[in-house]
């Protein structure tokens, strides 16, 4: 007897401020890769698919996104795109 089936994987990859399409806050989001696994005697073997999506956590939206979008937008909650939000380690102290 063989037993096989699947196993839903649900990963938050970041948080984010987006202006949410469906509320039009500029809500937090959450940034969210769900993957299924194909699954033989309980033991997860391949992924069958992978999926992106963002949810609003002001009025609960969700909405898929693209691999590509969602790795820029992960690019941008890592800073990639706002350098101004690094934090200045080396400040100089004047007295
Ligand atoms: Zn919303």
């Amino acid at each position: 007897m063989i037993i096989f089936g699947t196993k839903g994987y649900l990963y938050q990859l970041a948080i984010l401020t987006l202006v949410c399409a469906q509320c039009g806050n500029p809500a937090a989001h959450t940034l969210r890769k769900r993957v299924t696994k194909f699954t033989l005697f309980f033991v997860p073997l391949f992924p069958v698919s992978t999926k992106y999506a963002t949810q609003c956590t002001f009025c609960g939206a969700e909405h898929k996104i693209t691999a590509e979008q969602a790795e820029r937008l992960q690019a941008q909650a890592l800073g990639g795109g706002q350098p101004h939000d690094r934090p200045h380690q080396q400040q100089p102290y004047r007295s």
